[in-house]
Order: C-alpha cells, then structure tokens, then sequence
C-alpha cells in the first residue's frame, strides 16, 4: 500500500465501525499553550474536558502534526533519524464516553494484523506500569487484553507486552490537559525480527512505535495534580509516514533486510527527486552513528531528509496561516526555514532551491490537503521573501563563522550575538554549527548581551514616548521597539519547557 491507500484504509476501518471521518484541523493549535497542533486530539479537547458536548460518540481522521518546540519537540533529532519529522500526519479514532480500551486494543490488532499484514511475531504493545511517584497505578486492565490476544496467538505475553513508566507510557498533551496510561505497538524491523522486544523505547530505528492508544481519564492541573475527567475516553494516534515508510521498505512486509525508514514512502519521493535534480547528488540513506563526525554520503542525505521535512513543515504551516515571522510559534518557522538554507548551500543549493521545493508538496499532498493548491501563491510568496531576506546576509555570516572557528574552538557570547543581530543566525543554529565543528557556544554570553540589547530598547522606548508627550502633549508609546528581542526569550523558554 502507499500512502493514499494506508490513509484510505484507515479511515475505511473506522468508518466501518461506526466513527465519523471528521476533517484534520488546522495546524493553529486552539489551546493557547500550545505552538502548534501536535497530537489529533487538540481539537477535542473540549469534549475531553466536559466543556462541551461532543457531536459524535466516536470519530476517525488525520490530523496534520507539527512538533518544533514545547512538551514535544522533535526538531533536533529531524534527518539525523529516519522516523521523526517536524511535521507529520496523525491517523487517529476516539471514543468520547463511548467503547473504552478493549475495543481500542481489538481494532489496533486487527486493523494492523488482519488489515494490513504486519506479522504478529514482530509487534510489540507496551502498558503503563508507574515508576515511584508516579501517577495512577499499573494497567492490569491494558495488560489482560493484550494476554488474551496473545495468547490466543500462540505468542508468549511475557516477551510480547512491555511494561513501562511515565516517560513513555502516560500521555499528556503539554503541562496541563486531558491525559491519561496508554498502551502502544512498536513494530521489530531487525533482519531477523527475533529481538524479542529488547529495543523497544530504546530510541533505535531498528524497533520504531507506531501506534499509541491513549486512556484518557485526567486531567493535568497547573498545580501538577491529576484530577478524573468525567468520561472515559479513547485517544489513539498513529504516524502515516511511519507505516508507510515500513511498508514502502519491506515491500509489504516481504523483505526486513533494509533498515526501514519513513523518508523510503512515496510520500517524499518527489521532494527527494527535485533536491537531486538541483543539487546533482543521490540520496542513499544512510543514517549517521555520530552526528559530530558525519562521512560526506552521510551528510548528504541528512541534508535531504532535513530538507524534504522542513519544506513540508513550512508549506503546511503557510497554508493553514502561521507565518515565518520574529515571535514564539513563527519565529519557530523562521529557524526551521533558515535551517533548511543553510543546510541546502552546503549541497550547493542555488538561491531560491528552498522555495522551488513547495511544488512537490503541493502536488503531492494537495489530493488530500486542498488547502496546499487553494494557497499555493502565498505559499510560494512567503517563502521566496523569507529565502531571500536570509540569504542576504547567510554568506557573510557564514564566513565570519569561518573566521572565529578558524582561531578557537569557542564562540563567545558577543560573536553568537553578532551572528544573531546582523546576520540573522537564530542561536539555535549557531549552536548546531558549532556541534559540527566541535565547538561550544557561550549561551549564557549570548543571552546577557540579548538582555542588554533589552534594555537599550526600553530605554529608546522610554525616550520615544518622552518626545512624543513633549510635542503633542499625549503620553502614547507609538513605536513597539525590539520585538524580535523581546520575544527569542519567551520563546527559548517555550522550547526548554
Ligand atoms: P516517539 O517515542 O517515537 O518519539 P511519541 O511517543 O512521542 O513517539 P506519540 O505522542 O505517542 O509519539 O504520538 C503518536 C504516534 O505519532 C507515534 O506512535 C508515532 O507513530 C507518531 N509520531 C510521533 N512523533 C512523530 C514524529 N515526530 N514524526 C513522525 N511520526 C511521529
Ligand atoms: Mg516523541
Ligand atoms: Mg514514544
Ligand atoms: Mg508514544
């Protein structure tokens, strides 16, 4: 299957079972703390939370996903893994008040088994079981469905069903929101299959999650306690491009002797080819053991894989109305953008590669996401604007770069501070420069001169609205002074939340 009829299937399942196909929502997320929409069930968090009552008892769709800062950042591990993306489509089902964790379980296996073909020996499910301190208690209830599955399969549940703490097992939204345990598959893509669950949650592309079935029951208070919602409810979320790319690698799961990896799905196949066709170099996938010391194939196809995710990213968010801009969730577009340029140029990506991408997503993803064609203008537009204003300065910044790693093997605070104020390298990229050099940045430096920068502009500010009350005689601040400042602090703290 590719990816049109994996998502087709998925929602021809549940509409089988009696859920309504409701449509992704937009990638604004409605909460208000949150960057972006990051998980299907944003746009039910009131259902969730009793606040209102939901139209339907149960429901199916998928969701456009965007993880680049707060509870579920996945920014830095984007190219240099093959399963995480910044952004991602969802397929999810839930259950407001209606069937609960027996039903929800049921459908994953026979939706992956019977559907779809995985072979059973290969999946893995985990439960909830609370580490000290931890919320709730274990999931006997989570773990006695999948026995009996199991069992009934003739697999040993002992090996096949992993319990595990909160960290991997227990949803939550962001700080605060509907949460609860869940339970997820995990699928062994090993030659051999035979890890007898050893990798699974150990961050190996060999053993990636791909479904997780939420049990959502609380709520997160801001005080950090977890109070019962009023229903119990179901929540799942499985990423496309996942058992796409499994299916597209394994040839339907016939052969497991490649690594299996998302960026293999038809989904990225024209982005990929259109980076090739510009830059004159193939991608490979390989995947790097240590990011600070990268073979040139290597880097190669981290830079296609960053590319082809960060375009999608970018495309969907301009669709959907969240602008590259210099404040919290656009400034966190910007230096996904900017990441992408300065990545694209060390291919020998020509002015204007970046923007020239957008067509691929558009015609591929516009079947489905009519939003991407109705906006393609715009989208084409804004990204030409922004491709253009970094590039202006990217070289000479890149140069001065050159220069102080060419003498040292640190960059003081004041230099990330030129770099940032006149060249326009958010830190964030700076600092991934330096981990490629093996050299450190002086973060705390940077910030003090950003407070500093801070204080000369309240102080402008101030003197502004002096002049102002002299000569009209009313006191009116007409001029918002050094907002891009001001804002990289609430939104460095937005990321290290
Ligand atoms: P992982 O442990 O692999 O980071 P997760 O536990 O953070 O995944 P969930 O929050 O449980 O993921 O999201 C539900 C599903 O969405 C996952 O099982 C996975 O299939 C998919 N998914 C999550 N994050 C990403 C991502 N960054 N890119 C692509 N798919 C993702
Ligand atoms: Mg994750
Ligand atoms: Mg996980
Ligand atoms: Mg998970």
């Amino acid at each position: 299957m590719n990816s049109s009829e994996i998502r087709k299937s998925f929602l021809d399942f549940f509409d089988a079972k009696a859920h309504s196909i409701v449509p992704s929502a937009s990638l604004m997320p409605t909460s208000p703390n949150l960057l972006f929409t990051n998980a299907g069930m944003n746009q039910f968090v009131p259902y969730f939370l009793g606040d209102m009552k939901s139209p339907f008892k149960r429901a199916a769709d998928t969701q456009k996903c965007i993880r680049a800062g707060g509870k579920h950042n996945d920014l830095e591990d984007v190219g240099f893994d093959t399963y995480h993306h910044t952004f991602f489509e969802m397929l999810g089902n839930w259950s407001f008040g209606d069937y609960f964790k027996k039903e929800a379980i049921h459908w994953a296996w026979e939706l992956l088994t019977k559907v779809w073909g995985f072979p059973k020996e290969r999946l893995y499910a985990t439960v909830y079981e609370p580490k000290e301190g931890e919320p709730a208690e274990f999931d006997a209830e989570a773990y006695a469905i999948w026995e009996e599955i199991f069992v009934s399969e003739k697999m040993d549940p002992e090996i096949h069903i992993k319990k595990c703490g909160k960290k991997d097992n227990f949803w939550m939204m962001g700080e605060t929101g509907p949460c609860g345990p869940c339970s997820e598959l995990h699928v062994d893509l090993t030659p051999e299959g035979k890890t007898q669950g050893s990798l699974v949650n150990s961050d190996s592309p060999l053993c990636i999650e791909i479904w997780n079935l939420v049990f959502m029951q609380f709520n997160a208070e801001v005080d950090g306690t977890f109070s019962p919602l009023k229903n119990k409810n179901i929540d799942t979320g499985m990423g496309l491009e996942r058992v796409a790319g499994i299916m597209a690698t394994t040839k339907n799961f016939a052969d497991f002797s490649q690594t299996s990896s998302n960026y293999n799905s038809d989904l990225f196949t024209d982005i990929f080819a259109k980076i090739s066709d510009m830059s004159g170099k193939t991608y490979k996938g390989t995947i790097p053991s240590d990011r600070a010391d990268m073979s040139a194939q290597e880097l190669t196809d981290c830079i296609f894989r960053v590319l082809a995710d960060h375009i999608r990213t970018l495309s969907f968010s301009i669709a959907d109305g969240i602008m590259p801009g210099s404040d919290g969730r656009n400034y966190v577009l910007r230096r996904i953008l900017r990441r992408a340029v300065m990545y694209g140029k060390r291919l020998g990506l020509k002015h204007g590669f970046f923007t020239r991408l957008a067509d691929s997503v558009v015609s591929k993803m516009s079947p489905f996401f009519p939003e991407l064609k109705e906006q393609r203008e715009v989208i084409l537009k804004v990204l030409e604007n922004e491709e253009k204003s970094f590039d202006r300065t990217l070289d000479t910044g890149l140069q001065l770069l050159d220069k102080i790693t060419e003498n040292s093997d640190f960059i003081s605070g004041e230099q990330a501070f030129v770099l940032y104020d006149t060249y326009g390298f958010p830190i964030d990229l700076t600092e991934l420069i330096a981990r490629e050099r093996k050299m450190t940045v002086d973060v705390k430096g940077f910030e003090a001169e950003m407070e500093k920068q801070r204080a000369r502009a309240r102080a402008a500010q101030k003197k502004e609205v002096i002049t102002v009350a002299d000569s009209a005689d009313t006191v009116e601040a007409t001029q918002f002074v050094g907002y891009e400042k001001e804002n990289l602090s609430n939104f460095t703290t937005q990321i290290s939340a």
